[in-house]
C-alpha cells in the first residue's frame, strides 16, 4: 500500500469509513498500473540477494502458482520458456514487505495474471467458516501446509496448473482425450 498510495490509489480503512471492520480495506479509486514496468513498485527492488536466493530455494525453483520450473517450456506455449521472478504472497495485502515470508516464487506469466486479479477482501470469519467445514483429512492437510507455509503440489495438481493455462477450446479437447484414455 505504501507503493499504491503515491500512485494515486485511494484505499480506505475503518478510520475513513465507519462501516469497515478494523481488518478491512476499501478500494475507493484505482490509480496508476504500478505492475507495469514504468510504474513498478520499488518494493521488489529492495529485496536482498540473500532473501531472493532463500525464497527460490524454499520454493524449489518452481512457480508456486502453476508449478512450472525455471526455463521449462510452457505446455500451451511451445518455444516459450518460463522465467521465474518473485511476487508477493498476497499482492493486495496492505504493508507488503520484502521479507521471505511475504514473497513467493512465480513465473513471469503467473505474476502478471495475479496482479490483475481484483483483491477480494476476506474476513477472518469467512475463512474460518470454510475451514471449520472441512473434513478431518482436509483440516489435517491444511494445518500441515500452514506449519510449513507451503502447499506441496501433487503430480495431478501440477498437471491441473498447466491445464488451467490453456485456452478453453484446448481444455475441452484434453478433457475428451483423458476420458477416452481412461475408458480404453
Ligand atoms: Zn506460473
Amino acid at each position: 500500500m505504501r507503493d499504491l498510495r503515491p500512485a494515486g490509489w485511494v484505499i480506505l480503512t475503518y478510520r475513513d469509513k465507519p462501516s469497515l471492520q478494523p481488518d478491512q480495506l476499501y478500494l475507493e479509486k484505482i490509480g496508476l498500473p504500478i505492475w507495469e514496468a514504468e510504474h513498478r513498485a520499488a518494493g521488489l527492488r529492495q529485496i536482498s540477494a540473500k532473501t531472493r536466493r532463500f525464497v527460490y530455494e524454499r520454493d524449489g525453483h518452481m512457480c508456486r502458482r502453476c508449478g512450472v520450473a525455471a526455463g521449462e517450456e510452457y505446455a500451451d506455449d511451445p518455444g516459450v520458456h518460463a522465467r521465474l521472478t518473485l511476487g508477493h504472497v498476497n499482492p493486495h495485502k496492505s504493508g507488503n514487505g520484502a521479507n521471505a515470508e511475504d514473497l513467493i516464487t512465480e513465473c513471469a506469466r503467473c505474476n502478471e495474471t495475479v496482479k490483475h486479479l481484483t483483491g477480494v477482501q476476506m474476513t477472518k470469519e469467512q475463512v474460518w467458516d470454510r475451514m471449520k467445514e472441512l473434513p478431518l483429512r482436509g483440516k489435517r492437510d491444511l494445518l500441515a501446509w500452514m506449519k510449513v507455509d507451503h502447499r506441496p503440489l501433487s503430480p495431478a495438481e501440477k498437471a491441473w496448473g498447466m491445464y488451467r493455462q490453456l485456452p478453453a477450446a484446448v481444455r475441452e479437447e484434453l478433457e475428451k482425450d483423458l476420458e477416452a484414455l481412461m475408458r480404453s
